[in-house]
Parts: C-alpha cells; structure tokens; sequence
C-alpha cells in the first residue's frame, strides 16, 4: 500500500514535470532530487490522491454500443469515485481536460504468458535470472499498450508479479495459473527423449523445477501439483486436457488427462474457491473436462457443433484467440509443430461463429508466444476482432466481460474490486483515447499514439497529452 502511494505521488510529479520515469534516472543524482523538489511545490496535485477527467466520453465497458454524453470522472485513491456529467468539485485533485476525448477501462488479455511472450520454453528455463529481467521489460511493454490486467495461464510468474505489486517494476495486473498442469507427452511436456524414463516420484526435469510446466500422472500427483500452484499464490490452475501446437510430442488428437485426474484438479480448486482453466482443441478433450468440472476452455478450435451447443447449455467459458498468421508462419516449415498449426488455424474462424451462434461466454485473449514482435501486435489482435464483432462488442469482450471471467477467481481473486468496467466504486484502471474506438477499432492497435493517459490502481503511468 505504501509502495503504490509512493508511486501515485511519484508519477503524478513526473507528469507534472512532463517527464518519464527513465528521463529521470538520466538526469544527475544532485540535478534529480533538485528537480524532485521543484516538480512537487509546483504541483501540489501530485500530493493529492485524486484525480478529475474533465469533458470526457466514457466507453463503460458494459455492452453500451455509443459514447456517453460529455462526462467528468472523479479517481480517488485506487477507485473511481464519482461520474457526472454536471461539474464535479474536487478541491485539490489533479485535472485532466478530457476535451472530449474517449474515457475507457483498462484492457484485459484473458490468455497470456508473461514470461514467455518473448522468451522460447529453452531461454525461459535456461537463466531464469535474465528471463525475469526480460519479462519485466515486457510487462512495462504490456501495461505500456494500454493493458492494465493479464490473465498469466502458465508460467514461473509469482516473482514478477509481485515485484509489479509492490511497485519495484511497472507491469500489468497479473492473475497467475503458476505452471501448466500436464501428463506425459502432453502439451507442455517439452522434455526429451533422453528425459525418459523417469521413476515414479521423480527427478524433476529442469522446466518443472523452473515452474514453467509440472508433468502429473495420476490424481494423486495432480493434487499435489495444484496445491502447490495455489501455495505460490495462484488465481486458478491451468491443465492442458489435449494435444497442442507447440508441444514436440503432444499430436493434436490425443485426449491427454483422464477424467479421474482432471475431476481431482477441479476438487482442490473448488476447495480454493475458484476454478480449472483447461487447454483443449478436440471435442473428446473438451468434453472430458467439462465432464470433470473444468469451467473455462482455452481454444477449442476443433470442435464440432454438438460441443459448442455443450459449452452453451452448461455456461462453460470459453477463452479465445484471433491467432494471427505470423504465429503459424512463426512454425518452421517442414516440422511436426507446423504441420499441427495449419491444422488449428482453418478452426480459428469457425469457432468464432459457433461462439457467436450460440451465443457462448467467450472471453478474449492472444496467446502471444516466443516473441517480442508479437507481443507489440497485442493491441492489433485485439482489433483483428472486428472480423466477427463490431467494435463495441469486441472492446467488451476485453473489458467488462473478460473481467466477470477473472472474478471466477473468488477468494484467490488477487485484486478484489470491481475490473474492466466504469462505474463509481470499481477500481481505477482507465484509458484516455485519442478518438472514438467504437468508430475506429484501430485505435487500440496504437497504444503509443493515440493512448494518452494510462492508469492502473489509480495511478498515472503514462501521460502524454500535452504532446500532439
Ligand atoms: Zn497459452
């Protein structure tokens, strides 16, 4: 708390001196405290803990379709306080002037791997010390994009986590899944050949002793497993029900967790309060999960009809993603992962009308991996959307509904409050956009450009409304 105080009153300043967090650290150590001292007299603003939006248009992130009329938005402390469209007073609070610009949430990615956006499985489990550093300089990127929350399902994400937490490095909100549940030859059992056979009980290869994955065999090591994640710290655990694309030895077909094993993982998530996320292609895996409790589906794209009308009648979620071409162009041509890919990809589209004909709750997310290029087109897969939803309904998805899905998390929710949406009492996540993104989806592809102000808990991470 005291960290994220420190930060507000910080970046207020910084805002207020009109400059960056890393123009600070280059001035000189005397000329930095002086200009410290300066910037803060001449704004007393930056000691208050509230912020006005003046004359903004609010997009509420709750399924309206058009802009608010001209409205005033009142931050206090990590919340938003008060929305009017009559004058609001706050006494001492820094002012923004909205001159109409777009009042949105912060977005929310509901499948991402922080510590693998650009790091391969081999980099991220090789020097863990330099991997943490990279994912650090990728979660300033993300947060950076305008996405104040990430959904993390798989990965050794608790230390940078908390380091953003607790204000040391500038990140997005994270809700970890910790390492990916697999079996062996599951998808994310990326050990060897020479890897096997490996006695019962053990030895742990170096991916699981990372975090990154836990290869599980009965329902016993999957309880162990998962009550493991939640001792880190996890906000839900993640299996992998069937075969995936980046896996060496995992083919698409194969149904991969029996059902004993998955119901034991959903009964020590219920027994947390919260629930199995399972990563599932085929109709047989996906229902094999939903037959042992799992509540969120992640891709799905290989299924048939009779299961989307399944996912439909039991309210299952469903967590997609527009998968770009660079990400199967990314499989070398030729191998076992790019053969798999050309697979997945045709299923892309099609589940994305069987979501919308029968109307499944479906969250949105990238699934960007191994690579920084990619994870710069986070905004731009986002509005990729608009091939199958308007912009309204596609800027909901990563908001407010993507948000109901993060708060399955229940009492492991590690940011208790209202997300993705504005409205007076929820959290202080918001964007100020350049534009109207419900006319031009594009906007959010440009975070740099046309993002002006983004906040996250109430605080000012980037401001650049006074540049044109
Ligand atoms: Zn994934």
């Amino acid at each position: 708390m005291v960290a994220a105080s420190v930060a507000r009153v910080w970046s207020r300043a910084l805002g207020a001196g009109s400059l960056t967090w890393r123009g600070f650290i280059r001035l000189a150590p005397g000329v930095r405290w002086l200009w410290a001292l300066v910037a803060l007299a001449a704004c007393p603003s930056a000691w208050a803990d509230d912020v006005l939006f003046e004359n903004i248009r609010i997009f509420d992130g709750k399924g309206a379709t058009s802009l608010s009329a001209p409205s005033h938005v009142l931050v206090r402390g990590n919340r938003i306080a008060r929305i009017s469209t009559e004058p609001v007073e706050a006494d001492g609070a820094l002012r923004i002037a909205g001159n109409g610009r777009t009042l949105m949430p912060g977005l929310i990615d509901a499948h991402w791997h922080a510590m693998l956006a650009r790091a391969t499985p081999a980099e991220s489990f090789g020097d863990v010390g330099f991997n943490n550093l990279v994912a650090a300089d990728e979660a300033k990127d993300t947060l950076m994009r305008g996405f104040t929350t990430v959904r993390d399902v798989g990965g050794p994400v608790f230390g940078l986590k908390r380091a953003i937490d607790t204000g040391i490095v500038v990140g997005p909100r994270i809700y970890p899944s910790g390492a990916m549940i697999t079996v062996t030859s599951g998808h994310g059992d990326f050990r060897q050949m020479s890897d096997l056979p490996r006695a019962i009980g053990g030895p742990f290869t170096r991916m699981e002793v990372v975090g990154g994955s836990i290869v599980v065999d009965s329902p016993d090591e999957v309880r162990l497993r998962a009550r493991e994640q939640f001792m880190q710290g996890a906000a839900l655990i993640k299996v992998t029900a069937g075969g995936g694309v980046s896996s060496p030895h995992s083919p698409l077909d194969v149904t991969t967790f029996t059902e004993p094993e998955l119901r034991a993982a959903v009964e020590i998530a219920d027994n947390w309060g919260t629930y199995v996320a399972a990563h599932a292609f085929t109709s047989h895996a996906i229902r094999v999960a939903i037959a042992a409790g799992v509540k969120c589906i992640e891709h799905g794209f290989l299924m048939d009809e009779e299961t989307a009308r399944l996912i439909a009648d039991k309210g299952i979620w469903l967590s997609l993603q527009p998968l770009p071409e660079l990400l199967r162009q990314g499989f070398a041509e030729g191998t076992v992962e790019r053969a798999k890919a050309d697979e997945v990809w045709p299923g892309i589209a099609r589940t994305y009308e069987l979501a919308k004909k029968y109307k499944i709750k479906t969250a949105w997310g990238t699934d960007v991996l191994f690579s920084r290029a990619l994870a710069q087109q986070q905004g731009a897969i986002l509005a990729s959307l608009t091939r199958w939803y308007t912009p309204a309904e596609a800027l909901s998805m990563a908001t407010g509904t993507n948000a109901e899905l993060l708060a399955l998390s229940g009492p492991r929710n590690p940011y208790p409050g209202r997300l993705g949406v504005i409205e007076e009492g929820a959290l202080a996540d918001l964007l100020l956009v350049d534009g109207n993104p419900l006319e031009t989806m594009e906007l959010v592809a440009d975070a740099a450009k046309n993002f002006k102000i983004i906040m996250k808990d109430g605080v000012i991470y980037k401001n650049t409304l006074d540049r044109p």
